[in-house]
Formats: C-alpha cells, structure tokens, sequence
C-alpha cells in the first residue's frame, strides 16, 4: 500500500453584475462577443479598474475557509499566452492574495463510513478568467463574452487521501459558496470547475510526483479521476517503475485520465505587480461589510439543526442541502409552533411535509428548490395546513388534496377547507346525534353486530362507522365516530380493533 496525498485547485465564478476589471455584464448564455469592451479585450492604453464586490465576495468565501485576509493584497500579471487570453497574460493575484492559511473540516458519510478530516486552505485568490474557444470541424471560435469574468480560486494543501474525500470537499465547498450567494455552483455551465492533484509514494516517504487532472466540471468525475490516478500510479510503483510529473486529462467516454502534456518544470509565468490597479487595503469599514454579509454555514446549520429540533442527520442535510430550503423549513417550523405546536412536533411534521410532499410537487411543477422562498405554498401555509391537521381538523386525505389545492388555487388552506366543508366534526354531541339516527336505522344490523364475533363483527361496525361518516357528509372525526358506535354496540370492547 501507498500513501496518497490529494490538493484541489477550484476556481469559481463569483456572482458579480459586472466583470472584474471593467463594466461588461457578466453573464452565462448571452449572444457570443456582446459583452465586451476595450479593456477586457486588452486594447493598448485602457486601465482596468477593480470591482470592490468580487473583492468582498472573494473574501466572504476567505471567511468561510477560516483564511486570514492580509493587510494588504494587490494584483499580478501572470504572463502567458493563450487565443483566448487577448491581453497574454491574465491578471491574477500571486504575493498577497486575499485569502491566506485558512483550514475548513470535511464531514460526511463516504459508503457509510463517518468521515472528518481538517483540510488546510493555501490560499484564496482572485482573477480573471479567459474567454471560450469552440472548436468546430477545422475552425476554432472564440468568444470574449468569458474573459475578464471574477474569477475566485481557492488552493488546498495536499490533505486530502482518496476521490471519495476530495468529492465530499468539493460537495461542501460548492454547498458555502451557494449559501454565501457568492457562486450557483453550477458546474455544467462551468460556474465551479477544479484541477485535482494527486501524487502517492511510498508510506512515510512525503509527497510524490505530482500528476494534475485539468478542467474537472463534474465533482464525480473529480473522485473517479483520482482513484483512477491513484489506481495507475499504484500499478506503476508495483512495477518498479517511476512516475511522471504530468497534466492529464479525464476521459468521461474511456474513464480514464489521458496524458495532455508532460510538464517537468513548473512554467515560469514572470509574474509582476500589475502596474495598473492600486494596492487594495482592507479598511475596517470594508471588512465589517464583509462580516455583515456572512450567514450561518451549512454545516454549522446542519448540526444546529439536529440539537435544536430533533431531525434526524439525514433530514437535517437533505434540508440545508440548499439555503431556501432550509429558510423555509425554519419559518414554516416557528409558524407552527405559534399556532400551539410543540417545537419537536412542528418540526417532525414540516420536515416530513416538506421532504416527501412539497420536494415531489416542486419538480413536478418544475420549480428548482431555490425557488421554494417564491413558491405559492409558502411556509405559513405550509404550517397552517400542518397544524390543522395535527389537531385533527382535516382528514389524511385531505390534508394531501388540500396541499395540492392551495398550490393549484392560490389560497390559504383555511379557506379552502371552509369552501369545501372539509373541516372534521370533532364535537362528540355533534356525531351522537349521528350515531343515533343511524341506530334507528340499522337496527338489524346492530342487533348482529351486538351478538357477531371475530371479523364479522369488525365488518358491521366498519359498516356502521360508514353509515355515520356518511350521515356527516363524510366530516365527522373518524376515531371519535369509530369509538361511539363501539360504545353502541358494546359489550366485546378492546377484543377488536377500533375502526379508523
Ligand atoms: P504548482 O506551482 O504546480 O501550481 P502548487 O504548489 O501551486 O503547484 O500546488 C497546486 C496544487 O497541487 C495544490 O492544491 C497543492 O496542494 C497540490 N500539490 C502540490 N504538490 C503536490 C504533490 N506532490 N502531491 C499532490 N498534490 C500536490
Ligand atoms: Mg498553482
Ligand atoms: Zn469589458
């Protein structure tokens, strides 16, 4: 066996209006080559200027990885040149970035297992990203609408062991960044993308020769790279051969990791200070906008959750899974309590409403679940319905036609119950005169059912409850209905179950 030792380099796109150096829109899916001007297409003699809200962004997530924001941080050039880089180098941060030394605990479940495990931040720093280039037949198309895009990268140490560790980071970081609302996190569009690096050797010897799997758009295919990569050196050392520091690619097609190119020196990008941004320093009134923009993160949420509310692990993740989620399920819970719930029981009773129910009828309305905080069926009508049918008010069955109905008409449940009578009768006088207009009706049948044993009494006394249920228009309270008519019939009490 191998020790093998993994660092992440993720890059995300932060949320900024505008780009990072200049006032184009910053926007996924617009018309190629629309958001552009002369400076982030490099034009000779522009100046860029910083946009303050990636810097707060960036130092929100800093924040968040327990990274230390430096007195001051300022921008490089980072010399290269690439088709979809206008300018041949691409202003980035090297010296001071804006994160330092941070540290952020994974925990999770990997095939099971409980797994927790410290992760040393390196650094967060911010640049910008390069446009797009498509490649199309025999021509490549570039488009610029890209470049110039806030760009954050966050850097491990190499802490982290195997694909199923690095997944779970990569799972806990896109979850923060989301509940910041600095990042979607949507790694199809490219929005969160990571280079995973990887080395094994020989156990007690320290790092390897570092291999990187470039461009990973998918956090699964970010643990199967590495397992692969770890699989492969595995069988390289096993044969007495050596490996190569390298940049590979992930084959999703092949699931495998190709060699891209051999990179046996690091490349030497010349960085300087970038001459034309001013040195940031962080005053204190900014670091204060930073810290009155952070919220409580999902993990801290997560286990605030178990201790304050009694869900169980597994609710509680699948809740704080997203914020909105989250935010409603809260509201909804402290409705409830105010309409007399206690707050276990409110919260047990949302928490199951909204795991089976209201996620069901979100995608089958086609509604993300971010979108839950607009949704028609908003938390206090989430609790209203709860509540009621935790007094009894409502029926099972109504209770899950009712939730359809506000949703459909927009309502609240209260008066859709009133519109369609579907309020039980729980005053027992009420379904005594029921009961006894059904007694002197069915009198052959009472007189059996008085003297019937085993399943053919249970068959008549459903029979009777039925006639009562009915006799209400179906609103009575079927436990108290079922409970007087056993009364009625009297006598084998207890021996049979009751009819509810
Ligand atoms: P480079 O200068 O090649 O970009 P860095 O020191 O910036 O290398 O590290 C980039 C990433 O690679 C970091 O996430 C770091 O943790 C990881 N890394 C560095 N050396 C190794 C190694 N030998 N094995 C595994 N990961 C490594
Ligand atoms: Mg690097
Ligand atoms: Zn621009």
């Amino acid at each position: 066996m191998y020790e093998s030792f993994i660092g992440l380099e993720v890059h995300i796109h932060l949320l900024t209006k505008t780009k990072v150096f200049c006032g184009c829109r910053s926007a996924f899916g617009d018309e190629p080559n629309t958001d552009v001007c002369p400076v982030c297409m490099g034009y000779p003699g522009v100046l860029p200027s910083l946009n303050i809200e990636a810097v707060r962004m960036g130092c929100m997530v800093a924040r968040a990885f327990n990274c230390r924001i430096p007195e001051k941080t300022w921008f490089e050039r980072k010399q290269y040149f690439y088709p979809d880089m206008p300018k041949n180098y691409q202003i980035s941060q090297f010296a001071s970035p804006l994160g330092q030394q941070g540290s952020v605990d994974i925990e999770g479940k990997i095939s099971g297992k409980y797994i927790q495990k410290r992760v040393r931040i390196k650094e967060c720093h911010l640049e910008e990203d390069a446009g797009k280039m498509i490649h199309t037949g025999t021509v490549s198309l570039l488009d610029y609408n890209r470049a110039g895009v806030s760009l954050l990268e966050i850097v491990t140490e190499p802490d982290m062991e195997t694909g199923e560790e690095a997944e779970l980071f990569i799972h806990q970081l896109r979850r923060t960044v989301r509940y910041l609302g600095v990042c979607d996190g949507d790694m199809e569009k490219g929005s969160l993308r990571a280079d995973a690096n990887v080395s094994i050797n020989f156990p007690g010897k320290g790092l390897g020769k570092k291999v990187e799997i470039k461009n990973l758009n998918s956090s699964r295919f970010v643990k199967l790279g590495l397992n692969y990569e770890i699989a492969r050196q595995s069988a390289l050392l096993d044969a007495g051969k050596t490996i190569v520091q390298e940049t590979r690619l992930w084959n999703e097609n092949r699931d495998e990791t190709q060699s891209m190119r051999k990179k046996e020196n690091a490349h030497d990008y010349r960085y300087f200070p970038e001459p034309d941004l001013p040195v940031f320093v962080p005053d204190a009134a900014f670091l204060k906008s930073v810290d009155d923009a952070m919220v409580e993160l999902p993990l801290e949420r997560v286990k605030r959750m178990i201790a304050e509310y009694g869900l169980s692990e597994e609710q509680a993740d699948l809740i704080c899974e997203e914020k909105a989620e989250a935010d409603y399920f809260e509201a909804a819970t402290a409705e409830a309590e105010a309409r007399g719930l206690s707050k276990k029981d409110a919260a047990a009773r949302i928490a199951n409403r909204l795991l089976q129910d209201v996620k069901h009828i979100l995608s089958r309305e086609g509604i993300e679940p971010r979108g839950i905080g607009s949704f028609r069926l908003g938390p206090g009508r989430l609790a209203a319905l709860v509540s009621m049918s935790a007094a009894g008010k409502i029926s099972g069955k109504n209770a899950k036609q009712l939730l359809e109905a506000v949703i459909k008409e927009d309502a609240d449940p209260e008066v859709i119950v009133k519109e369609r009578g579907w309020e039980l009768i729980s005053d027992p006088a009420k379904i005594a005169g029921a009961v006894k207009a059904v007694a002197e009706t069915e009198t052959a049948t009472l007189t059996e059912a008085r003297t019937a044993d085993g399943r053919r009494r249970q068959t008549l006394t459903a029979y009777l409850v039925g006639r009562v249920l009915s006799a209400t228009g179906g609103r009575a309270d079927p436990k108290i209905a079922a409970k007087q008519v056993e009364e009625l019939i009297g006598g084998n009490e207890g021996r049979y179950s009751t009819v509810s």
